[in-house]
């Protein structure tokens, strides 16, 4: 075969990746798709890009020199094992299949014990940026091994987005199902970064009386400081825009129900299965579940809230908008923190040497949550390796001192307003469970061992201790107990 890479999957997310890739000098792409439509249209719609095209998997494993490497670009699960059982059939020891579908990490997992076995490299990868992102350049997160990464890593470094500095969006994550994983992490960290701006924009909103076309405004000099982000530009776009049938803003006309896709809520299931609070991702989940509620939503809509109907004094909009912006970074940073919190967490459960440091760099560019921030978070784990959790490091201990007060003020305001802001309160919350010197923790233990003996440890000295409860009150020394 004459291929050096192959596409497997043709739908938008795989043609725009073959089309990203045979854009690269040296690249000689071969094609295939289950259905022959899709591998026709693509061929004839881009003469320029000398697509190899196949019309069957033996034709396509032909169709590539050895080492084989071919990416798969298909319906997650069932399509992708699918896809996978046919060329497995076919590699041999040595080649390279990537899966770059949405796969869940624990199946990654699985295909890549599987298909070791054979000598045939199996890699989960992550891919970030939609459709535009797969043609012009995604941020590319590989798992697998190290060896197929030497394959892969020169063919990934030419397609892949371009941070600000030069350097390409893609790193070898870790080794089998470390790079969706990571992917899963960045989905839920864009669930807390949407649902912050969500929450800001409608404090706004119903704080000042600006209209959406004005909010976009505020969110484009937004774009302009610490908070630079695509997620803060698009919003200053959805704002500004204006429904053609009705002369409303869009926003207006758009029913208030969020989807979902799940990776959102994988991540919180993950999370809570490595006991890491992410409370800041689960909140964003969970508000698109509630929008979503559409029956209980309208029984529950003339529920009361505040006597008051609140809004801001004239003359104090610029202030609060400006503690807006503060309480909507302070957030942002705490959501950031919980997700690298859940990728070391992950690291070691299922011992990946995942660099958090090139995480950070990596989602710079061509990903949804690429933000100048993240500069920020590359320097704390390039400062300190070994940093426990990124709230903590200097830059941003600085940055969410700043803002608390403001925080504080939004989050006191949305309570006694009635706004709901669930992730700009969960996020206040954690940090201040985060900083707390005494948590009532030590209630729920007290609690804990009356109903069911579960014992204590003391602050006074080191051991096991159990309050007989339903005796004479006295305390004793135990074992760790067992339930
Ligand atoms: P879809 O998820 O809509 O999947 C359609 C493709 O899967 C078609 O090529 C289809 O072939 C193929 N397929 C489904 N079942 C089988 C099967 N049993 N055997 C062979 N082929 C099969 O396509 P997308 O391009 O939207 O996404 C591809 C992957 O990329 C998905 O895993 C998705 O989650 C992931 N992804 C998507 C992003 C996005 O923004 N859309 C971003 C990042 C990742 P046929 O034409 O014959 O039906």
């Amino acid at each position: 075969g004459s291929a050096n890479i192959g596409v497997v999957g043709l739908a938008v997310m795989g043609s725009n990746l073959a089309r990203n890739l045979a854009s690269r000098e040296g690249n000689t792409v071969a094609v295939f798709n289950r259905s022959p439509e899709r591998t026709h249209t693509l061929t004839s719609e881009h003469p320029e890009a000398g697509f190899v095209p196949s019309e069957g998997y033996d034709e396509f494993v032909a169709s590539l020199a050895k080492p084989r490497t071919a990416i798969i670009m298909v319906q997650a699960g069932k399509g992708t094992d699918a896809v996978i059982s046919e060329l497995v059939q076919r590699f041999e020891p040595g080649d390279i299949i990537v899966d770059g579908g949405n796969a869940n990490f624990h199946d990654t997992i699985r295909r890549e014990k599987e298909i070791s076995s054979t000598g045939i490299h199996f890699v989960g990868m992550g891919v970030s940026g939609g459709e535009e992102g797969a043609l012009n350049g995604p941020s590319l997160m590989p798992g697998g091994t190290a060896q197929s990464y030497e394959t892969l890593g020169p063919i990934l470094q030419t397609i892949a987005a371009v941070a600000p500095d030069g350097e390409p969006c893609v790193t070898h994550v870790g080794t089998d199902g470390a790079g969706h994983f990571v992917k899963m992490v960045h989905n839920g960290i864009e669930y807390a970064d949407m649902q912050l701006i969500a929450e800001a924009y409608d404090l706004i909103r119903q704080g000042t009386g600006k209209t959406p076309a004005e909010i976009a405004d505020v969110f484009a000099e937004w774009n302009t400081g610490e908070l630079e982000s695509y997620l803060i530009e698009i919003t200053a776009e959805v704002l500004r825009q204006t429904d053609a049938a009705t002369g409303l803003p869009l926003v207006d006309v758009i029913l208030d129900e969020a989807g979902a896709k799940g990776t959102g809520a994988w991540t919180v299931q993950n999370a809570l299965d490595l006991g890491v609070p992410t409370s800041g991702i689960a909140e964003a989940v969970f508000a698109r579940s509630l929008s979503s509620k559409r029956a209980q939503r309208e029984a529950a809509a003339d529920l009361p809230g505040p006597a008051e109907a609140w809004k801001v004094a004239d003359g104090d909009a610029d202030a609060f908008i400006e503690d807006v912006r503060r309480a909507l970074y302070a957030s942002k940073i705490i959501a950031y923190s919980q997700g690298f919190d859940e990728i070391v967490a992950g690291a070691e459960q299922f011992g990946w040497d995942v660099h958090k440091g090139d995480i950070a760099k990596i989602w710079r560019a061509g990903c949804i949550i690429r933000a100048r921030f993240l500069n920020r978070i590359a320097e704390a784990y390039a400062d300190d390796p070994s940093l426990v959790a990124l709230v903590v490091a200097p830059y941003f201990r600085d940055a969410v001192a700043g803002a608390q007060d403001s925080w504080r003020r939004v989050v006191a305001i949305a309570a006694q307003a009635g706004i709901p802001t669930p992730a700009f309160s969960s996020s206040l919350a954690y940090y201040d469970g985060l900083r707390a010197e005494r948590l009532p923790a030590a209630l729920i233990q007290g609690q804990r061992d009356f109903f069911g003996a579960h014992t204590y440890k003391r602050v006074d000295r080191p051991g096991v201790f159990h309050t007989l409860w339903s005796g004479d009150r006295s305390e004793i020394e135990t074992t760790p107990s067992s339930h």
